[in-house]
């Protein structure tokens, strides 16, 4: 035992002493209390993983390709959220059938990765979410202001105070905000998991959103494994310097499109983020209510299908999790393409989105092509 303590210490050390000097992370690894992380998501994991490296074990608790909206965890899945070390979700009324399992938990592993994110409405300036209730959010508040800090010196700016230029209002960052506010009401779409102009959790399609999971992953990992923050921390930059890479060429694949063509339709509304970061317009979406439970009427329909004439959209896109039927139908009355996106959930290590940098990529290229075609 005191061998462990002292290797254990050792270890500490060196990372104390690596952070500060700035050297780059030693290739060996502490191994004692192996690190079991969970990422709630595919794209969640990914991130953890970049982060984790070699010193952690990264799992996605729901599978690759499964539409995370309408996961519902098994008696094996609960257990395996009791066992892991860290369990990180993204929140924001996303693993819709998973955060009340946890919530009612609370368990002591459970992170909000989002928890720094602004977060966005589904439908700009309406219903507005209750401030939250928590008393104590100092903490919280000082490692958001940190990291908005360490993202100002690589030039990119976070948390936007007032409205953006495609004029929606942002609803404040995740932690202040109670997304869940409004879904216990009985109006006629409270069996959907989000309310009209309720948190848009979509917030990994800008690119920045992912950056501020990183530098969570990093401190919350450091935490729990502090003979590893060395490395958690080299790893953490290197991937950040990817990130700003990544976010520099989306805004360039994206601006290439002509102006007039910058709308997008999705199956469910996922891109709302990327439309704001990259400057785009939403006119619709085929499922209503921003998740992925509803059913759009006739009416919705026939709305829609005005919509694409009306706007000349060029393009209408479907996505991995969620079947294609309507937007295929929608397309045949309009004369719109139909393209597929990776929506909320990476492809396994066969397909060409498995990590989150390959899925931007993909999509940005996609929608690059499917609206500059005509
Ligand atoms: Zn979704």
């Amino acid at each position: 035992m005191l061998k462990l303590i002292s290797r254990l210490w050792m270890a500490a050390l060196t990372a104390i002493i690596l952070l500060n000097l700035g050297i780059p992370a030693p290739t060996t690894y502490a191994q004692e209390n192996r690190l079991s992380v969970i990422g709630s998501t595919t794209l969640i994991a990914d991130v953890v993983g970049r982060v984790a490296g070699d010193a952690a074990d990264v799992t996605p608790l729901i599978g690759y390709g499964v539409d995370p909206h309408a996961y519902e965890p098994s008696a094996q899945d609960i257990v395996a959220l009791d066992e892991a070390d860290v369990v990180f979700i993204n929140s924001a009324t996303f693993e819709e059938g998973l955060i009340g399992v946890l919530e009612e938990a609370a368990p002591e592993n459970l992170v909000t990765i989002s928890d720094c994110v602004t977060i966005l409405p589904f439908e700009p300036n309406k219903n507005p979410v209750d401030a939250t209730h928590d008393d104590d959010t100092s903490n919280i508040a000082d490692q958001c202001a940190s990291h908005f800090e360490t993202l100002a010196a690589l030039g990119v700016e976070v948390n936007p105070s007032s409205t953006l230029e495609n004029g929606v209002e942002p609803l404040g960052l995740l932690y202040e905000i109670n997304c869940t506010a409004g879904n216990h009401d009985d109006s006629a779409d409270a069996n959907s998991g989000h309310q009209e102009g309720n948190c848009d959790p979509h917030l990994w399609t800008d690119v920045r959103n992912v950056m501020l999971w990183t530098l969570m992953a990093r401190d919350v990992l450091s935490e729990a494994d502090p003979a590893n923050a060395a490395i958690y921390a080299a790893n953490a930059a290197a991937y950040l310097a990817e990130l700003v890479t990544l976010d520099a060429e989306i805004a360039g694949l994206l601006a290439s499109v002509p102006e007039k063509n910058r709308i997008l339709i999705t199956n469910h509304e996922t891109l709302g983020y990327l439309a704001a970061r990259y400057g785009y317009q939403i006119v619709g979406s085929i499922i209503p209510g921003g998740g992925t439970a509803n059913e759009p009427s006739a009416e919705d329909i026939t709305a829609l299908i005005e919509t694409v004439l009306d706007y000349r959209v060029p393009a209408i896109f479907t996505e991995n999790t969620v079947n294609a039927a309507l937007a295929e139908q929608i397309a045949d009355e309009t004369g719109a393409s139909v393209y597929q996106l990776y929506s909320d959930s990476l492809t396994d290590a066969d397909g060409p989105a498995h990590t989150y940098i390959d899925y931007m990529r993909a999509n940005a290229t996609t929608i690059m092509t499917a609206l500059t075609e005509k």
